[in-house]
């Protein structure tokens, strides 16, 4: 009997039966999280290049573990969007961040605004719309402070996603293609989509100095997004080098200005940031 028992999981590699319920335990625990309080959100500077301004934050998911520790939104958003929990996470998430954005106005940082990732989970969930509106109405934020970034790789029925999107902007909504140039159909976005800004991704950001290539496509989508007057956002900005190569977007996001920090934390170092 127990030989047979063996034979039967021959097949698996013991590391495998690992990770397996690694994810697991993670998926369990995950239903309790939210509620236990261990979700919480980090806020990145998006800074103003003509102006050093903040202009806005991008709001970034965190989970902290009872045991494990700090879980990367990398590892634990797929699980949501596999399990259905990104719906109440994803409704807490916009929620929260509308609130904490609605928070700075009433302390006076009041031309502040706020980017929220939405995955594709949300664009199959009942009534997307209803809920950003509800929300924006709960929080009493004006809804052009609200930016929602979508991204390429959400391979979901594009004439779906056309129409929720169309429904998004009617609200007053702003619509930002995140990671730009890292998908297939980056032109079929902005074509198909009422797209408003557009974020090159840090993979062109991190070698704009050393690598050619990069410099020129970066110039593209810089002058294309100005054609189609569309803000540009370049995202992933660590060196002060890499500004001369993006003088001409709009905005900038990365670790040279500032890491995704809590609010409070923000909030106190509002002029520092703003005057690097
Ligand atoms: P993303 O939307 O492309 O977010 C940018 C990621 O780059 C963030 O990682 C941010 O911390 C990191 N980053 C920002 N500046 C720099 C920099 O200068 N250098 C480097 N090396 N990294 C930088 P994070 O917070 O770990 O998020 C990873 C991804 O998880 C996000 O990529 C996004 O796809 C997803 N995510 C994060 N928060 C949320 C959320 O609230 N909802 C959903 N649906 N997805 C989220
Ligand atoms: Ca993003
Ligand atoms: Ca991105
Ligand atoms: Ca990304």
């Amino acid at each position: 009997e127990a030989q047979k028992a063996t034979e039967r999981y021959v097949f698996y590699h013991p590391k495998m039966g690992q990770q397996l319920i690694e994810r697991l335990v993670l998926e369990q625990d995950l239903h309790y999280a939210l509620d236990n309080g261990e979700i919480y959100l980090e806020y990145q500077p998006q800074i103003n290049l003509r102006t050093g301004s903040i202009d806005s934050v991008e709001a970034l998911v965190r989970w902290q573990h009872p045991e494990k520790g700090l879980i990367s939104p990398a590892a634990f958003i797929p699980i949501a969007e596999e399990t259905g929990l990104i719906v109440p996470i994803g409704e807490w998430i916009l929620e929260t961040a509308c609130r904490q954005v609605k928070q700075w106005h009433n302390e006076g940082i009041s031309h502040i605004g706020v980017a929220v990732n939405l995955s594709t989970g949300q664009f199959f969930q009942q009534n997307l719309v209803g809920m950003v509106e509800d929300i924006l109405a709960r929080t009493d934020l004006p809804p052009h402070y609200l930016e929602l970034e979508i991204t390429e790789s959400m391979t979901v029925d594009t004439n779906h996603m056309a129409d929720i999107l169309h429904d998004l902007k009617q609200l007053g909504v702003k619509i930002a293609v995140d990671d730009f140039g890292t998908g297939y159909s980056s032109m079929y976005y902005l074509k198909k989509f009422p797209i408003d800004c557009l974020k090159i991704d840090r993979s062109f950001v991190r070698n704009v100095q050393s690598d050619h290539h990069d410099d020129v496509l970066i110039s593209m989508m810089i002058s294309m997004a100005k054609h189609l007057e569309l803000k540009v956002v370049a995202e992933g900005v660590e060196e002060i080098g890499q500004l001369s190569f993006l003088a001409d977007c709009d905005i900038i996001q990365g670790y040279l200005f500032s890491r995704p920090i809590d609010p409070e934390e923000l909030s106190a170092n509002f002029d520092t940031i703003q005057k690097k």
